[in-house]
């Protein structure tokens, strides 16, 4: 199989499932025990922490583990939206039309409890403007949740930009606005450095960066407002009750510092390959496009319009000539709607319909991607002879 949907999950790294193999053997103890594995459960947390923290130029304090991206975006914005407002000082949030659901369902379930949201939209490249973060302004706003990476298109956000807005904000008008990034697509492709960054919150989902699946890290910045979302014990500094998933923390935290530690140069190479992909179908196809910005972009996520053709028929048909890839986000594509992402960006539904998103690894090759090439002119022509509703959609 040729895999190239590394955007909806990464094979687990070697060496993170070395480090997890002995905590889900014979070193199972429970981190809350006062005994010797209990203790040696506690360290194994503790380091994780510590090393998490390093990559992310943080503290160990304002690393938090989770379920995974999910919990942590929850956790953040509704835990700091709550917060911000029971401490009197509003209940405005702004964020993006093109958030993950994660995001998105979490700000519109903000709405159902009293919150207001802004959804700011995007320009034709996938980008969210600065201008308009602060235009939404207003003197109840608490939260601003803007994601990294897009990960349909990859545009990459200006989330730093966004941070120093607000905090001159903060310093000019006395109005502190926290600011929370969701940067599952982010890690492994992009720097995670929290100070140069400037965010107050930031999710990340391990098994997005060779982690495994079912953990989650969430950056809490010191002195955050933050209520916590899971309740019960006092695990993780009081802001997110339960057992740790011990194994699944000593495999995120491996698995991340060999993300981060070879960012640059995973990032020169695979935008190569992703740059050889796409002159490959632009040559050989003449009826696509590329969806989102090719300069400010994730260096392995190409995302591609073949006009006349309904996406899951095409990824179907790659499915069977061995081509794993996605229609859309694979995290919510069993339904039959154009992505929101596409719509924002005001990309034609019939174009919209028609888009699929090759996200490559580090372990992709040259000769993957060449085979893709030589099999797609075969495929979308198919595709499209089986694709029979998209002919009545307006181009
Ligand atoms: N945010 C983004 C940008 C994602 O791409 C995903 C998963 O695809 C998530 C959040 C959710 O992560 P998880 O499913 O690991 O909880």
């Amino acid at each position: 199989m040729i895999y190239f949907d590394h955007a909806a999950t990464t094979p687990l790294r070697p060496e993170a499932r070395e480090a997890m193999l002995p905590l889900l053997g014979g070193q199972f103890g429970n981190p809350s025990g006062l005994y010797s594995i209990g203790r040696e459960a506690q360290r194994v947390v503790d380091s994780g922490r510590e090393r998490v923290a390093r990559c992310l130029n943080a503290r160990p304090s304002e690393v938090l583990f989770t379920s995974g991206g999910t919990e942590s975006i929850n956790a953040a914005l509704i835990g700091i939206a709550y917060a911000m407002r029971r401490a009197g000082a509003g209940n405005h949030v702004i964020t993006t039309a093109i958030e993950h659901h994660a995001g998105l369902h979490t700000a519109q379930y903000l709405e159902e409890l009293g919150f207001e949201v802004t959804y700011l939209g995007c320009d034709s490249h996938g980008r969210v403007r600065v201008d308009d973060v602060e235009a939404a302004l207003r003197p109840g706003t608490v939260l601003a949740s803007v994601m990294l990476a897009n990960n349909e298109v990859g545009t990459i956000q200006p989330v730093a930009e966004i941070a120093q807005l607000l905090r001159a904000h903060a310093r000019d008008q006395h109005h502190r606005v926290l600011v929370h990034s969701d940067a599952v697509q982010a890690a492994g492709w992009l720097e995670l450095d929290m100070e140069a960054l400037g965010v107050d919150a930031l999710s990340l989902s391990a098994h997005k960066f060779g982690g495994p699946k079912g953990t989650g890290v969430l950056y809490l910045r010191r002195a955050t407002p933050f209520r916590q979302l899971l309740h019960g014990g006092g695990q993780e500094m009081q802001k997110r009750a339960g057992t740790e998933n011990v194994a699944g923390i000593a495999g995120t935290a491996v698995a991340l510092e060999l993300s981060q530690a070879g960012v640059a140069v995973r990032a020169r190479r695979v935008r190569a390959l992703r740059e050889r992909l796409r002159a490959g179908i632009v040559a050989t196809l003449p009826r696509t496009q590329v969806n989102g910005c090719q300069e400010n972009c994730l260096p392995n996520n190409l995302n591609v319009s073949f006009d006349g053709v309904e996406s899951d028929v095409l990824v179907s048909a790659l499915d069977r000539a061995g081509i794993a890839c996605s229609s859309g986000s694979a995290c919510s594509n069993s339904t039959w709607e154009p992505s929101h992402v596409l719509m924002a960006m005001g990309v034609p539904i019939r174009r919209a319909v028609g888009s699929v998103r090759f996200s490559l690894g580090e372990e992709t090759t040259e000769a993957e991607v060449d085979r893709v090439i030589e099999i797609l002119p075969g495929e979308v022509a198919r595709a499209r002879r089986e694709s029979i509703t998209v002919g009545s959609l307006a181009s």
